[in-house]
C-alpha cells in the first residue's frame, strides 16, 4: 500500500462521530512524547500529517487519515495519554473512549503502539495490550527512537520487550524504529500491508 497518499479525513471525539465503520484501518496509539505522530510523518512521508503533542486542541481527538484507492482504508491516531495537567475525570473519559473504540470498531485490524525505546512499557501500555488482549486484537509495538540508544542496547531493549510479552507472541510483534534516522520503515510497512493490504 501507499501511505504517502494518507490524506487527513475527519476528527472524532467520540465513537459514535467516527467514519462509517466499513473497510479496514489501524490505529495508532502511545503515551505522549512517545513518538506517535513523528512515526505516523514518517511511515506516511508527509511533514505535518499527524501533529506533534505540542500542538494543542487536537490531542483528544481520534484523528482519521484516509488512503487513497479503492477500499476505504485508514490509518486512526488515537489521543496520546499522559498529558499531566488534565484533570482526573477528563482522563478517565478518554479512556472510556478509547476502550470503546477498540472493544467496539469492527474495522480495526490491529493497534500499532508506540513506545519510547528508553521507556517501554508503562502503565498506559499495559492498559492498551490488556483491552487488545480482550479482542484478540493484535498489536505491533514499536520502539521508537532507538536513535538515542547506542545499537547494543536498543537490541537488549527489544529483547527484554520480546521476552516480557513471551505469552502473547501469537498477537504481538515489537521492532526497533527511528523517525530520525528512518530506521525500520519497511518492516512496519509490512505489518501494516499484513493487516490492510487484504
Ligand atoms: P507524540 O506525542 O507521541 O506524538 O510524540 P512526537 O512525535 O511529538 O515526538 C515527541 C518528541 O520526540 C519530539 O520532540 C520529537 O522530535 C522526538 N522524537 C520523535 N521520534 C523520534 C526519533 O525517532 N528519534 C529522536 N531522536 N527523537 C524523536
Amino acid at each position: 500500500l501507499n501511505y504517502q497518499t494518507a490524506s487527513f479525513l475527519t476528527s472524532a471525539p467520540t465513537l459514535a462521530q467516527c467514519p462509517a465503520d466499513l473497510g479496514a484501518e489501524v490505529a495508532f496509539a502511545g503515551r505522549s512524547n512517545a513518538g506517535k505522530s513523528s512515526a505516523i510523518n514518517t511511515l506516511t512521508q508527509q511533514k505535518a500529517l499527524a501533529r506533534t503533542s505540542k500542538t494543542p486542541g487536537r490531542t483528544q481527538l481520534i484523528n482519521f487519515f484516509t488512503l487513497a484507492g479503492g477500499e476505504p482504508r485508514r490509518l486512526v491516531d488515537l489521543p496520546g495519554y499522559g498529558f499531566a495537567k488534565v484533570p482526573e475525570q477528563v482522563k478517565l473519559e478518554w479512556q472510556r473512549h478509547l476502550a470503546e473504540y477498540l472493544r467496539e470498531r469492527q474495522s480495526l485490524r490491529g493497534l500499532v503502539l508506540v513506545m519510547d525505546v528508553r521507556h517501554p512499557l508503562t502503565e498506559f501500555d499495559e492498559m492498551m495490550l490488556g483491552w487488545a488482549d480482550d479482542k484478540a486484537m493484535p498489536v505491533h509495538i514499536l520502539l521508537t527512537k532507538a536513535d538515542k540508544l547506542r545499537s547494543g542496547a536498543a537490541k537488549n531493549a527489544l529483547q527484554q520487550v520480546r521476552s516480557r510479552l513471551r505469552e502473547w507472541e501469537d498477537l504481538v510483534s515489537v521492532q526497533l524504529f527511528s523517525a530520525l534516522k528512518r530506521q525500520g520503515l519497511d518492516e512496519a510497512r509490512d505489518r501494516l500491508d499484513g493487516w490492510l493490504a487484504s
